[in-house]
Formats: C-alpha cells, structure tokens, sequence
C-alpha cells in the first residue's frame, strides 16, 4: 500500500464513521504565539476543544503537515539517529469534539488498524494512562486486548524518550491522559517494549496515540476541565506506512526512497544506505514546507529554525563532497511525490526553490573555511582525548562563519564528542552585551543608531521560546 493510499483509506475509513475531512492547516499556528509550528493534528483545533469556537460538525478527520524542531516536540536532533523520527511529518488523526470518548476512540482505532490496515492484533501492543483503568477495561474486556500487552505509563517527566501518556501540546493549552498503540516490528530490531529500559530502542514502534482531551493547563500549571470531554488522535503516517509496507525504518518507505535516490543523485552518493541521505531527505520536506507556509530563513525565530535545517541540509552534503548549491534541487522530487496530496507544495515550487538557492549560496560562501577550522579543532581534541569542543570556537563558528550550534554539535556528536555550550552562550552573552553597549554609546553621542546587529527586537513570548530551545539570543 502506497503512502497516498494510506492516508486516503484513513481519510475514508472515518469519513464513513460520520467525521468531516478537514484540510491540513499551515505550519504557520495562526494567532496561537505559545506555538513556534504546528506540531500535531489538534493545533488547528485548539480553540474547539476550548469552547471558544464552535464548527458546524463534532467528529472531524485530518492529515496534518507537523514540524517538530524548536519548540516544546523538538525532534531535530533525532534525525538521523532513529528510524522513525523526522522534522516534518504527517499526522493523521480523528477528533471528537464533545462527541464520543474513550470507548469509541479505541475502537475505531482498533478497527481501522486489524481489518482496513489488516495489522495482526499479536503484533500490537498499548499502553494507558497509570490511573486510568476505564481504557485499560475497554482494551481488555471490550477489545480483547491480552492484558500482558497492555501497559499501564505514568507521566515519566525529563526522559528523553520515555514513554509518557499525559499529553500536552505544549505548557499551556489543551491536554489530557492518552493510550498508544505500538506495533512490534520483530526480534531483529532491537529494543523494548514500552515502559521498559529498552523501549528507546525501534522494535516496538508507537503508531498511534489517542488523547482524551480532558483539561486546559494555564500559566500557572492548573489544569481546569474542558466544558466537554474531547479526543484527539495522532498517528505518524511515516510509520504506518514503514508497518504496512513491511519496512523497519521509515526512511525506507516509497516516499522516502524517491527523495533519498534523488539525494543520492544530487551529491553523487552511490550508497543510497549513506546516514546523510536520510538527513537531507528529512530535511528537504520541512525546509520546503516551512517555506509554502511563508518562512524565509532569518536571524531569529521561525526563520532561524528553518535556516538551522537548511544549513544541517547543507552540512550533511558537504560531509558527502559536494562544494555548490544541492538541496534546492531536491524540491522537484518533493513536488513530485506530495504535490498531488498538497497543491499548495506544487503552486509555491518555483518560489521554494529560489529561497533555498539563495539560503544555499550565502552559506556555501563560509561553510568550507568554518569546516576546515572545525574539522582541524575535532581532529585536535581527539588527539588530545579530549570529550568536549571549546564553546568559544562554536560561537567563533556561529558568529563568524554563520553555522548554527546544533550543526557544530551534529558534526561534535558523529565524531563522539560534545560542545561546552555554557561556554558557547557565555561568548554570545558578552557578545550581546558589546553590541548593546555600542548602539547605547552611539545614540548618546548623537550618531546614527543603525546596524541589524544592534537592533532591539524585544521580547516577545515566541523569541523568548526560540531563544530557549536554539540557545540563540534575543537582542
Ligand atoms: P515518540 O515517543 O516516538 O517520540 P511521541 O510520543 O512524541 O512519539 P506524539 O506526540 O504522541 O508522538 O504524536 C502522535 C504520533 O505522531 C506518534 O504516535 C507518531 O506516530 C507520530 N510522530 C510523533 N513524532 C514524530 C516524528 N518526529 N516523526 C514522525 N512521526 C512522529
Ligand atoms: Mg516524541
Ligand atoms: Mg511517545
Ligand atoms: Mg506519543
């Protein structure tokens, strides 16, 4: 079953259980500044879980582009490094809108996987909320679930890819217990099922999570009951997809294949199994997508999200030789494999391609001088035994040269070492404060106040957010 194929059966299979379609929203959240991107189906209906705004249906069905890097979901760093995590994806998902709850929602879930998707129901496993015995019961007593493979998760906060089944979308909004599905890809994969020490492993797959939206968290962290229960469900389509095509990585889906030979293409790379073809394949449809939606890459906020995965893009082919502009050309591919499903992918392409040449040209102006004195001061610690890259040379790298910390800590991490990035945000401290201090002197001594570097951006909710996860500064 192919990827479109997939998402359409999904799309059906609800619709003829009284949900209406409803279009993927931007990766853009409008009016929602708690928000950096969409990160899942339920962004585009937050305010209807609230109560504040009302839809003339109940039960709605969706494929949602979702961007998670920066921000609270932050999965950049992932990619590359597991086989089912990317920066942009689709997200399936039904919603009940004070409609029907838990029952309903574990039972469709469970019917569309067994007898539509035709999942064997030995190979899935679920997991529920600590307390929540009603979805334990219905999993159990109604589904038929055997109860060995139903795991009771609590919210295991601070661990990196612990299993935690309270779901936020981010720390204020709309949130509630969950119950995940998880399919077991086999002994030849290693890792544990969920919930036990090798759960980070890729035997055991989450497929599917549904939310039973029950509260709004505030500032302060309380939570207050929605005025009606709601559910709302995500299942990763790249990985069902790995599922039904009988793949253990995502990466190794039909859409992925196309884009990862085109990559191989563009970079001369014969060896299509090569770690980087994967990155820059992930890379390509958030980059793309991010720009459909109206970022440019920038200095700050969402534009600086997307121009640190352009430049990783970039870095990766780099890393396979290549010495001029690749990626941009990367988006006919993408068109052709996701024009049909998002039109507005195919109206843009032209504009996609030119943003991502320019953003391309400028970077490959510094990237060769940066990486040899990277490369040189990698080649230097390991020598030395050292563990740790000096974060002066990050910020020199940063500052100078234009790379993003996390592409120093990328190239830090392939090579086993990491970056001081205390030090690193020290350098960028002293260095705000010099600029700031300029710009104050200039304006006491009558002089123009010009210069980006000096301006006062303020500090807005999302900069702050931004400047949290990217480590990077709000002047
Ligand atoms: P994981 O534990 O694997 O990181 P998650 O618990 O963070 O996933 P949810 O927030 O529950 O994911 O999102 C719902 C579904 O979306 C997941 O069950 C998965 O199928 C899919 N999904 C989540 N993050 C990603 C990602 N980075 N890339 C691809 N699919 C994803
Ligand atoms: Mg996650
Ligand atoms: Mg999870
Ligand atoms: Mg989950």
């Amino acid at each position: 079953m192919k990827v479109s194929d997939i998402r359409s059966k999904f799309l059906s299979f609800f619709e003829s259980k009284g949900h209406t379609i409803v279009r993927s929203s931007s990766l853009v959240p409008g009016n929602d500044p708690t928000l950096l991107f969409t990160n899942s189906g339920m962004v585009q209906f937050k305010d209807v879980f609230l109560g504040t705004e009302q839809r003339p249906y109940t039960r709605a069905t969706s494929a949602q582009r979702s961007v998670r890097a920066g921000g609270k979901h932050n999965d950049l760093e992932n990619v590359g490094y597991t086989a089912r995590h990317h920066t942009f994806f689709e997200m399936l998902g039904n919603f009940s809108f004070g409609d029907y709850f838990k029952r309903d929602a574990i039972k469709f879930a469970w019917e569309l996987l067994t007898t539509v998707y035709q999942l064997p129901p030995e190979k899935l496993w679920v997991t529920v909320y600590a307390e929540d015995d009603e979805a334990h019961d219905i999993w159990a007593k109604e589904v038929g679930v055997p109860v060995e493979r139903i795991i009771r998760i609590g919210d295991n906060k601070g661990a990196r890819y612990a299993s935690d089944n309270f779901w936020q979308m981010a720390d204020t909004g709309p949130c509630g217990p969950c119950s995940e599905i998880f399919y077991d890809h086999g002994p030849d994969v290693w890792g544990g099922p969920p919930g036990s020490p090798e759960e980070d492993g890729d035997r055991y797959i989450e497929i599917w999570n549904l939310v039973f939206m029950q509260f709004n968290r505030d500032e302060q962290g309380t939570l207050t009951p929605l005025p009606k229960p709601c559910v709302d469900t995500g299942m990763g389509l790249e990985r069902i997809a790995a599922v039904l095509q009988h793949v253990h990585s995502n990466y190794e889906i039909d859409l992925f294949q196309a884009l990862i030979h085109a990559a191989g293409r563009e970079t001369a790379t014969a060896d299509l199994a090569n770690n980087s073809l994967k990155v820059i394949a992930d890379h390509i449809r958030a980059c793309s997508f991010l720009v459909v939606d109206g970022v440019i890459p920038g200095n700050e906020g969402r534009g600086y999200v997307l121009r640190r995965i352009v430049r990783r893009a970039i870095r990766h082919g780099y890393k396979l030789g290549v010495r001029k502009p690749f990626f941009h050309k990367l988006v006919a591919e993408l068109v052709a494999q996701m024009g049909d499903a998002y039109p507005e992918l195919r109206e843009a392409q032209q504009r996609v391609t030119d943003v991502l040449r320019a953003e391309e040209e400028r970077f490959f102006e510094t990237i060769e001088h940066g990486m040899s004195i990277l490369d040189a001061a990698v080649a230097d610690l390991k020598q030395k035994g050292g563990k740790v890259l000096d974060g002066e040379l990050a910020f020199k790298l940063h500052d100078t040269y234009g790379f993003p910390l996390d592409l120093t800590q990328d190239v830090a991490r392939e090579n086993e070492l990491s970056v001081d990035d205390a030090a690193f945000d020290t350098a960028m401290n002293r260095q705000r404060e010099q600029a700031r201090a300029a710009g104050k002197f200039k304006m006491a001594a009558g002089l123009e106040y010009a210069g980006a570097k000096t301006t006062f951006h303020g500090y807005d909710t999302l900069d702050l957010e931004v400047a949290k996860v990217t480590g990077l500064y709000v002047d």
